[in-house]
């Protein structure tokens, strides 16, 4: 049987969007979980009103919401749309990164490998091929939670950052392109730079600007993308903040004084660095 690559493109590309609307459910469980210092695996999801436990219906990453009309089945009272926007976006830039990095065919080329204890005449299989893809999962997976945390809480919680950080460097030591030693240093430089910047902005302005949290965060950003990684992540993060600041400042009339969570800039700063890396820098390089 012979399947041509449009529907092998079309096959993957629903399962890795319903892998991805799945993780999404998930985040949305971390990210409401965390804070509040319940564990991510038990008990299953609950109504954040009544407590009472959810239905199977209602589980179903964004059909769900849907199904029950936005609302607890058990005491009506509505649930966010945040939920199903966040399982639909994971969902989508799932398989953006997925088709971004991988294909089908780097798939099927795989599977022989690891289905059988000796080689055909295939490739060689080359886990090298899949550590882009696993580097941008992982900043996603991680930003999408604190990114709502920040919003909603003002922190990033240890929680996320630290085995951020830990897993990362893991990652970047299997990983030809960075090794242990450039990992280690992007932590330093990530978390030292800020910590530096932090303080020196705490001696110039007389107040805090920036929690440890955002120090720890561009440290686990470091562990992953390297030293230059974390520096093009925070100046990427800088313009983006400094543009949604002045906005922000401007619609709810309060000035650039209002203080705004910086841990979703910084996700975006590493999504864009981990995704867009060699793109970003041609275009600024260019001459
Ligand atoms: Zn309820």
């Amino acid at each position: 049987m012979s399947v041509d690559l449009n529907t092998l493109n079309i096959i993957f590309g629903v399962f890795v969007f319903l892998f991805g609307i799945s993780m999404g459910s998930f985040l949305n469980v971390v990210a409401y979980r965390v804070p509040l210092k319940i564990s991510i695996i038990k008990p299953r999801s609950f109504c954040p009103s009544c407590k009472t436990q959810i239905s199977n219906t209602a589980l179903i990453p964004v059909l769900g919401y849907f199904f029950t009309h936005g609302k607890c089945g058990h005491c009506h009272e509505k649930i966010s749309i945040k939920y199903p926007i966040i399982e639909l976006f994971t969902g989508i830039i799932t398989t953006f990164v997925f088709y971004k990095f991988l294909n089908p065919l780097v798939i099927l080329d795989t599977l022989p490998h690891i289905f059988s204890s000796y080689s055909y005449q295939f490739s060689k299989f080359h886990y090298t091929n899949y550590v882009p893809f696993f580097i941008s999962l992982w900043i996603i997976y991680t930003g999408i939670p604190l990114s709502l945390i920040d919003i909603k809480y003002r922190i990033l919680p240890d929680a996320i950052t630290l085995p951020g950080i830990m897993i990362g460097f893991v990652i970047s030591s299997l990983n030809p392109q960075m090794g242990w030693y450039e990992s280690l240093l992007g932590i330093g430089v990530g978390a030292g730079g800020l910590f530096f910047i932090a303080k020196l902005y705490e001696i110039i302005r007389n107040k805090a600007g920036m929690g440890l949290g955002d120090v720890k965060y561009l440290g686990f950003i470091g562990a992953v993308l390297g030293w230059k990684g974390a520096i093009f992540s925070l100046f990427f993060a800088s313009i983006i903040g400094a543009f949604f600041g002045i906005i922000w400042g401007i619609i709810s009339k309060k000035g650039l004084a209002t203080a705004i969570p910086f841990g979703p800039f910084l996700a975006v700063g590493a999504f864009a660095v981990s995704t867009f890396g060699s793109e970003l820098l041609y275009f600024i390089f260019r001459n």
